[in-house]
């Protein structure tokens, strides 16, 4: 059986989101002075990275820049040409990894336009992870000008082909030269961004998840519901052990008592059950709560699905699975937007789904209202362009 905590129904990240307007996008680029890339990519570099929109690996020509000190607070904001940072190796960040990041995509209307989704949650989930990490805040005006400036200015790599985006990666680290264990007294923002294709390469076809019970994501009172560099550092082992027994992702449950679904990785995760009712783990303050995670909340109960907020055991989730109960479950982000789950196995169990219609739907939803193709009802997109 599972157990609801109503009371984190909504969690404060989204409710932040719902409470804020965004500012107007041309006076929040003009907060970023642009210095001109000379030596932009060739015509033919750009169209062959156009081609191939690997995940992560070719850039834009412009990148977003901020400095924070003490003193000064957010300063010197700006756009310039993408290219490595001058960092001392006594830079705070790589010593004691005082380091956050978000991710969001940018896409390309049919009309030409170029549009962002729900760019506020980013905005207050990065300083959401600012606060747990110690670091500086940054103005949701600073937030969105980066993003608006910096696609203006790389408006030719935001791909048009379907399923394709401009994906967005703003990120904040810790630059002073001290070695010393104190919070920085001087940071960097920064945001680049990267043309991708459709993040599973398979598309719609079903990841297999290995449930680890020999390493947990995070701990009560730690850092799982910040998006930091440190929650993906110590994932590493734990996927490339579960890729050396066959799996594609790895789930983790409660560090607390081991026995209740959490999330992936770098993704949240959703059960169907067979009469049509959706659950998702509960936020605890050790999960990370994902925007795509909220906007499915809100897209299932404009369908009359109120998504049940619950402790998950795996144990029960296992059984009803097997018991045909459960039917479906996938994972959700920024890269995948919905992934079905085919295969989910751990110590002592190996069980499959072949369910995806409610992932399907979602994903064609979503994607829909990303495009421009399904109208956004909710006031989710951001023109950019
Ligand atoms: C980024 C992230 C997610 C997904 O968040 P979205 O806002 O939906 O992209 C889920 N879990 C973890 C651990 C993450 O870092």
């Amino acid at each position: 059986m599972t157990e609801t905590n109503s009371d984190s129904k909504w969690n404060s990240l989204e409710a932040e989101f719902r409470a804020q307007r965004l500012p107007d996008a041309d006076v929040a680029a003009s907060r970023f002075p642009v210095i001109p890339n000379v030596n932009p990519a060739s015509e033919e570099d750009h169209a062959a990275a156009m081609e191939e929109l690997a995940f992560g690996v070719r850039f834009g020509d412009y990148m977003a820049v901020a400095d924070w000190s003490v003193e000064d607070g957010w300063h010197d904001r700006r756009v310039v040409p993408f290219g490595p940072l001058q960092l001392s190796p006594a830079a705070a960040v790589l010593h004691y990894s005082q380091e956050i990041f978000e991710g969001l995509k940018a896409f390309r209307w049919a009309d030409g336009s170029i549009w962002t989704f729900r760019p506020g949650f980013n905005a207050a989930r990065l300083n959401h992870s600012a606060r747990r990490m110690a670091m500086p805040e940054i103005p949701l005006d600073d937030f969105i000008g980066s993003l608006v400036q910096m696609v203006r200015m790389d408006e030719r790599w935001v791909p048009g082909v379907p399923n394709s985006s401009l994906y967005l990666r703003p990120f904040m680290i810790a630059d002073e030269e001290f070695v010393g264990v104190r919070p920085a007294h001087h940071y960097k923002y920064v945001a680049i961004a990267s043309p991708v294709g459709p993040y599973f390469k398979g598309g719609m076809s079903g990841v297999s998840i290995w449930v680890s019970t020999d390493f947990n994501r995070a701990a009560p009172g730690g850092t799982g519901d910040a998006k930091t560099g440190g929650n993906y550092a110590s994932s590493l082992l734990p996927q490339r052990l579960a890729a050396e027994k066959g799996f594609e992702q790895v789930c983790y449950l409660d560090a607390e008592t081991n026995t209740n679904l959490e999330e992936l990785g770098g993704m949240n995760v959703f059960v169907v059950k067979k009469d049509g009712s959706v659950l998702t783990p509960r936020l605890t303050g050790t999960l990370l709560e994902g925007g795509t995670r909220s906007a499915i909340i809100q897209l299932l109960a404009d369908r009359g699905i109120e998504v049940d907020q619950a402790t998950i055991p795996l144990a029960w989730l296992v059984k009803a699975i097997e018991g045909g109960e459960v039917v479906e479950m996938f994972a959700c982000g920024t890269a995948a937007i919905v992934t079905p789950i085919a295969r989910l196995a751990g110590d002592g169990f190996d069980v499959t789904l072949d369910g995806d219609e409610v992932t399907g739907q979602i994903l064609e939803e979503l994607g829909g209202i990303q495009r421009g193709t399904i109208p956004d009802r909710h006031g989710w997109m951001y023109q950019l362009v």
